[in-house]
């Protein structure tokens, strides 16, 4: 067996550690004497993972009370519509756009109501993240909608907006337990999983209380409504139910790595490496704003169509698999989340230098 060096953006790496506990119970769990995927998920046994899931998710980023946590499915992109149908009471929404994730979002809620888009940063390929410290936040806007991470583009929200006061809800997708969080700044903290926590097909949404009504929009099904899934603490109807047991397993593990701060001080770590060669390789070149870089996602280019793709198909040869970048910005992009160790990025940067070296 030989792993390689997998720095895709999602689905993507997860730890080894986890894996190989996975496989260790994938056909006798606890001596329940089968797998997580074939119990009932009202079982004892997966009741005792889910809650024992929420509450490590509760301890590694200080989540308050009055917030549920809810394991649901449809991926990040169900929330686009959940979260108008749930929240626009006025049927208004802000919207800042700085990737192409925003802009989904920010097209679905105008199914619902008035969205204003009130910061973008489209005019220079979404390189960087506008100044959200005053912006013209709308009187009746039910909320401030931002995606924090941007995947595609490698930028990131150093500061929340200034929201005026207006319940700020944050896709997180792609940043999701890289670094402490302050979760009373938010409403609404989601992400779809597979970026930086489990398997695709569990979205984790963090959400205070008191935006969990049945004062939702007309016509929401059950299924899209929060307090449907809140009431019935995750299990109104079959849940994702062993993705939620491998992400109980990396929550275990970020717990051993030291939990949150840990987690803040490797990603460092491991993206200074890599900002560090960029900055001063004359071949490759960061496409974004340093002030706005992501610590999980670093797209780069060298200016040459050609080159780029060269340079993808050499470095698979050699073990550094899904360096690709979006369609939308070409080039590369390396995905470091949380369980890329750092052995990775360094492999990646001297192989980054040896390609320099052959193709001056
Ligand atoms: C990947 C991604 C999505 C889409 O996730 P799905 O689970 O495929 O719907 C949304 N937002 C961000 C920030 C992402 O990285």
């Amino acid at each position: 067996m030989s792993r390689v060096y997998n720095f895709s953006a999602g689905p993507a790496v997860l730890p080894e550690e986890v894996l190989k506990e996975a496989a260790a119970e994938m056909l006798d769990y606890n001596g329940t004497g089968m797998s997580v995927m074939e119990m009932s998920h009202r079982s004892k046994a997966f009741e005792e993972i889910i809650t024992t899931a929420e509450q490590d998710l509760r301890d590694l980023m200080g989540i308050p009370d009055n917030y549920k946590v809810l394991f649901l499915q449809g991926g990040a992109s169900q929330q686009f519509a959940m979260i108008p149908m749930n929240l626009m009471k006025n049927r208004v929404a802000d919207y800042i756009i700085t990737g192409q994730w925003a802009k989904k979002a920010a097209k679905e809620a105008e199914k619902y109501g008035k969205v204003n888009r009130i910061a973008s940063s489209e005019d220079k390929t979404f390189s960087y993240i506008p100044d959200c410290s005053d912006l013209p936040v709308s009187e009746d806007a039910d909320y401030v909608y931002i995606c924090e991470n941007n995947t595609i583009y490698g930028t990131k929200f150093k500061e929340l907006p200034n929201t005026k006061g207006k319940t700020l809800v944050a896709d997180v997708s792609s940043c999701f337990l890289s670094e402490p969080v302050d979760v009373t700044k938010y409403g609404i903290i989601y992400g779809g999983v597979q970026k930086n926590i489990g398997p695709a097909g569990v979205v984790i949404v963090i959400i205070r209380e008191d935006l969990i009504t049945e004062d939702v929009l007309p016509g929401t099904p059950a299924m899209l409504t929060y307090k449907t899934h809140a009431d019935a603490e995750s299990l109104y109807n079959t849940p994702p139910a062993y993705g939620i047991y491998i992400c109980g397993k990396v929550f275990k593990w970020i717990k051993a790595q030291g939990g949150l701060e840990a987690m803040k001080k490797k990603n460092e770590k491991k993206a200074e490496v890599l900002y560090d060669f960029l900055d001063q390789s004359d071949l490759f070149k960061g496409t974004v704003e340093k002030k706005d870089r992501s610590l999980m996602n670093v797209p780069f280019v060298t200016g040459d169509a050609d080159l780029d793709a060269k340079f993808v198909k050499e470095a698979k040869a050699a073990g550094l698999e899904n360096l690709k970048g979006h369609r939308s910005v070409g080039g590369m992009r390396a995905s470091i989340y949380n369980a890329m160790p750092y052995e990775g990025v360094v492999a990646l940067v001297e192989f980054m230098k040896k390609f320099e070296e052959e193709n001056r």
